[in-house]
């Protein structure tokens, strides 16, 4: 029996001469592998369809142990990303990240959605990179269960201080007044801190409609992705390859 799901391909692996092997997010049943048989040929009517950031409709097959591709056609592709080193290596780690929190077989409408808005203001540019990952490390730590406490002292509830202290192992944050000290925390100013909480509790559509200044996103940026690699609990090789590449620049 064949099925059709909607999803972004995240990675491709080849495969003997002409196959591969991707992975793909989908709304419906988060990430699927999927054998692609002669693929990777120029001339096979799947091969754009099945090249990493496209967005695609696949018609599958359950074979031994993993899907098998039957038809793949483009829905948007994302492919544009890869003419600017930046935006790539981002994007290799945006991909990496959802790969290393999204679970099979379960529901991720949250994940595609979110992902597949940042690609398109990656390709579009009117966002910068910094700011497109801190969002992202964020919301998707968000949707993958991960909410990180940044409402109020963890020891006192005050709400707002002219600067907080956000621990990121314990993911406690605390006041001026009750921080004692600790190895993994991240300094927040009051600025840094309304927008960590905006990118939490606003509406998706919203996500991206606020404005920082350039001192406040820095200690944002720092605190989201050492929150997120926290979460991950494993190395990320794409993480490594971004700051590399942007070390060239
Ligand atoms: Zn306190």
């Amino acid at each position: 029996m064949k099925t059709n799901v909607d999803g972004l391909i995240l990675k491709e692996l080849n495969y003997g001469e002409n196959d591969g092997i991707i992975t793909v997010l989908t709304k419906e049943q988060g990430i699927v592998s999927c054998y692609a048989r002669g693929v990777r040929n120029i001339k096979h009517p799947s091969f754009a369809a099945t090249k990493q950031l496209t967005f695609s409709r696949l018609t599958l097959y359950q074979g031994k142990g993993m899907y098998i591709i039957d038809e793949a056609k483009t829905i948007r592709s994302f492919y544009n990303i890869c003419s600017d080193v930046e935006k790539y290596a981002l994007s290799q780690y945006l991909c990496e990240l959802v790969i290393k929190t999204t679970p099979e077989n379960v529901p991720s409408e949250g994940q595609l959605e979110l992902l597949l808005n940042c690609l398109h203001l990656l390709m579009e540019g009117s966002k910068s990179c910094e700011m497109i990952k801190a969002i992202f490390e964020l919301r998707l730590a968000l949707i993958s269960g991960g909410m990180p406490g940044v409402l109020f002292c963890s020891e006192c509830g005050k709400y707002d201080d002219d600067e907080m202290f956000f621990d990121y192992e314990e993911n406690k944050l605390y006041c001026s007044e009750c921080f004692k000290g600790s190895d993994t925390v991240c300094r927040l100013s009051s600025g840094a801190l309304r927008a960590m909480r905006f990118i939490l509790l606003s509406e998706p559509k919203k996500l991206f409609s606020f404005t920082i200044s350039k001192a406040s996103l820095d200690q944002l940026s720092e605190c989201a992705e050492k929150y997120m690699t926290c979460l991950v609990g494993s190395k990320i090789n794409t993480l490594a390859y971004y700051y590399q590449i942007k070390s060239l620049l």
